[in-house]
């Protein structure tokens, strides 16, 4: 019989990281000790009294049935406490409150339940590629807003024309910011409710790395803001802050209509996150949070010595205030991909081209500070050696 994929997935853009793969796979047959500075997943294991958690709650036989799909009750409120305690956002955990099967889950179908075919979606670029791909799964069109170093790597918002605001239904936003680990500040967040009470425009924004951040610096809640409340939601996850990508918890807050809107979606999709994972979760936001402050210190150490390291080889770069990436400008003469693969062939080093998270991130790659400080260093020396 003859196989024909969907539109939408035909449609889907080239996988731009496909000739870096294949390029680490050829560089990898030579034998080359590679370092990989391309992936944003902690290298550091979750801390162990989660994963106690873990093992305490998995002997309990009333966790192995189905779960709830919009998440336990004990862990919304735990996610409900949480918001208090750290950006003093009161929130209902019974209908401001949705658990995630990890957030990327809940991003890619937020869209399905907002987005008729034909509407639009303001989406970044560079961007975590989500955003963009769940609205073209519910038939939505996006409208790029470019991320650009003039401006601090925030939406120029007054520069979108008034019919495309007009025909958005959703805005995505990221901060602090994967790829640029730009951060934002109150007054945009001020300007975006603003925008999106004039437009009516349902404002998601996506706050995985709130937690990763340096120098006494504290990530702002979109929530925060006056009014943000009644204008959009919040994604969070325990991936980034709890080094737990692989256990797949998350949650979103914020409006209650929207997040009964995704809570729709998903009980007809999925059933819910394994509630021993949940358990451990409440463990998370609830037990001792030493462990994200060591987090941090540690991922400042490593960006300590990689930024000197490359001011000191020439290459052009400010210390981010939040995240584990670094968004590097590719010296004069190469593309992204060209730099990229310059670091790979020549160094061993995988880095990511800017210009795969959207056409706004050409010109820059983007390093991820997942390997030990030791081998940062490294690193740095085979740039050096190689040079560029
Ligand atoms: C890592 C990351 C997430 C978290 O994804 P999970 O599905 O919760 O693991 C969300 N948004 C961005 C921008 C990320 O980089």
């Amino acid at each position: 019989m003859r196989i024909e994929k969907s539109e939408r997935v035909k449609k889907l853009p080239p996988y731009l990281f496909k000739e870096i793969d294949r390029k680490k796979e050829e560089v990898r047959a030579r034998g080359v000790d590679i370092i990989d500075l391309g992936v944003g997943d902690p290298d550091i294991p979750t801390p162990e009294h989660i994963i106690n958690a873990l093992k305490r709650a998995s002997e309990d036989p009333a966790n192995h049935q189905y779960p709830s799909y919009t998440g336990m009750a004990d862990f919304n409120e735990a996610v409900a406490r949480w918001y208090k305690k750290r950006f003093g956002v009161t929130l209902d955990p019974g209908r401001e409150v949705v658990t995630l099967i990890g957030s990327k889950e809940g991003i890619a179908h937020l869209p399905l339940a907002f987005i008729n075919p034909g509407d639009i979606a303001l989406v970044p670029s560079p961007a975590y590629p989500v955003y963009d791909i769940g609205t073209q799964f519910a038939g939505g069109t996006s409208y790029f807003m470019d991320l650009l170093k003039e401006n601090d790597f925030l939406p120029d918002i007054s520069s979108i024309p008034s019919e495309v605001a007009k025909k958005a239904k959703l805005m995505f936003l990221n901060y602090p910011n994967n790829p640029t680990s730009a951060v934002a500040s109150r007054d945009f967040f001020e300007s975006v409710v603003e925008f999106a009470e004039k437009y009516n425009i349902i404002v998601c924004h996506d706050a995985a790395y709130s937690e990763m951040a340096f120098d006494g610096h504290k990530p702002l809640s979109f929530l925060e803001i006056d009014g943000a409340k009644s204008v959009g939601i919040e994604f969070h996850s325990l991936s980034k802050t709890y080094n737990m990508t692989g256990w797949r918890i998350g949650f979103a807050v914020g409006h209650p209509e929207v997040i009964g809107g995704l809570g729709q979606i998903k009980s007809n999709i999925d059933s819910g996150a394994f509630q021993v994972v949940q358990i451990a979760g409440i463990e998370a936001l609830e037990g001792d949070q030493s462990c994200v402050e060591e987090m941090c210190r540690i991922y400042a150490e490593r960006r300590d010595i990689l930024v000197e390291g490359l001011k000191k080889i020439g290459l052009a770069v400010e210390p981010p205030r939040a995240t584990f990436y670094l968004w590097i400008e590719a010296p004069k003469g190469y593309t992204s991909a060209e730099f990229t693969a310059h670091l790979l062939t020549k160094a061993g080093i995988v880095t990511t081209p800017g210009n795969g998270f959207g056409s706004a991130g050409e010109g820059y790659i983007r390093i991820a500070l997942t390997v030990d400080k030791e081998r940062i260093k490294e690193a740095v020396e085979r740039i050096q050696a190689v040079g560029y």
